[in-house]
């Protein structure tokens, strides 16, 4: 057995996955975390687990402290940990059209949910005044999320205004978005258009009938893959296609989404289901490793591992041997990646988050609807960022079962 591997036996594949390093020092690879996955921690009886009702704390964000005389931002901003300031996923609206049970379930999101009125949200010139304060601070990548963000009418215009920003080398943003696919189709050309360069579409099975009671809403798979194909044809070569893996409801769909979308450039991350927010009913049961993910394709594709493409890429990336492409797997319960978690989050009503684990948020809204200039508000995120010590999914246990935390849908994954 190679070295480097994480503990347990080698893949039952014909051919065995090649664990001999080729990532750059220090990258994460299959071997024994730091913080082994906490399996007998928190592991649980499916018949033990519990939907903890959500609290409403939408509104109750401090305002963040504003130096009186704030530093210029210099393009680099440290977090009390050494994390740089590089992400903003942005939440464009906390509506969604899909139920998918692991996000937005029924029993919680249903017709007396009380959404956020319009005029809570952030306007796009709101967020374009923000998205230029953390561009000053060092982000060159931008993801626009929801809830479902195509149902934010006009995205494509804020699109059209972010893609407009320069970072401090000049180059444009790093500029995505995240959808469900079921709007894309009519929407991917005006995306595209406006200046989208790269999209991630969420696909959580290809059986129809998998598909349909995972979001709840009986959607058909079919309308998803055509605006795929829709997104390609207007000119996203390579989709990213992010796949929720549930051991047992949908881990029966690992292979077939592999081979459906080997060698057509686009690229399937398998994500381990987490306990995001309080609605989900997570159980570590449910959760089906990566590197069993791995070890699945590999049996029928063989695969070997490439290296990041940047320092704190999320997804961990893997080759098919013969050339039909890659595919990801993203590991947040047992691989954390907080080490080099740069990531901050803006919420539709504009409360930064974090962490995508958080239990409050901080109202840059309320300053940017107040009489705070741009310095100071620069000066404000420097604060918040600088004492920033996030590391949720590194301490996950039962000690952190019962904390109260935002739902990704409100939020953005
Ligand atoms: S748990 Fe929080 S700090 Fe850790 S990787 Fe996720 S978002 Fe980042």
């Amino acid at each position: 057995m190679a070295s480097g591997r994480r503990s347990g036996a080698l893949p039952s594949t014909a051919a065995t996955v090649d664990t001999t390093p080729r990532c750059r020092p220090g990258r994460r690879r299959f071997r024994l975390a730091v913080h082994p996955p906490p399996w007998d921690r928190i592991a649980r009886p499916m018949t033990e687990r519990v939907v903890i009702p959500i609290a409403e704390h939408r509104y109750d964000a401090a305002l963040p402290h504003v130096p009186e005389s704030p530093q210029s931002p210099v393009g680099r901003l440290l977090d009390a940990r050494g994390r740089r300031l590089h992400d903003l996923r942005i939440s464009v609206t906390d509506r969604c059209n899909f139920r998918c049970t692991y996000c937005m379930p029924k029993s919680v999101f249903d017709k007396d949910y009380a959404f956020l009125p319009q005029s809570s949200l952030l306007s796009f010139e709101e967020i374009e005044r923000l998205v230029r304060a953390f561009v000053a601070h060092g982000v060159e990548k931008v993801r626009l999320t929801g809830g479902e963000p195509l149902l934010r009418r006009n995205v494509e215009r804020l699109v059209e205004m972010l893609a407009a920003i320069r970072c401090a080398s000049g180059e444009p943003l790093d500029l995505t978005l995240t959808t469900n696919g079921s709007l894309l189709a009519r929407k991917a050309r005006a995306l595209r258009d406006a200046g989208l360069r790269r999209l991630t579409v969420s696909l959580d099975a290809l059986d129809d009938a998998t598909f349909r009671a995972m979001n709840d809403v009986d959607f058909p798979v079919a309308d998803v893959l055509d605006g795929i194909e829709a997104a390609a044809a207007a000119g996203f070569a390579s989709v990213k296609v992010n796949m929720v893996v549930k051991r047992g409801v949908n881990d029966g769909q690992i292979v077939p989404m592999a081979a459906h979308f080997r060698g057509t450039g686009h690229i399937v991350r398998f994500i381990e289901f987490m306990d995001v927010g309080a609605s989900n009913g997570w159980a570590m049961d449910d959760v089906l490793p990566s590197r069993e993910v791995i070890e699945r394709i590999h049996v029928a594709f063989p695969l070997e591992q490439a290296e990041p493409n940047y320092t704190g890429e999320v997804a961990e990336r893997w080759r098919y041997r013969d050339s039909g492409g890659e595919v990801g797997v993203i590991s947040s319960v047992t691989q954390p990646f907080c080490g080099d978690c740069s990531r901050a989050r803006l919420s539709t009503e504009g409360r930064l988050y974090t962490c995508l684990f958080a239990g409050a948020g901080h109202d840059l809204r309320g300053l940017v609807r107040g009489d705070t200039d741009d310095a100071r508000l620069a000066g404000a995120i420097a604060h918040l960022w600088s004492q920033r010590t996030d590391r949720y999914s590194e301490i996950r246990s039962s000690r952190t079962e019962g904390l109260r935390k935002i739902e990704m849908s409100y939020i953005g994954g």
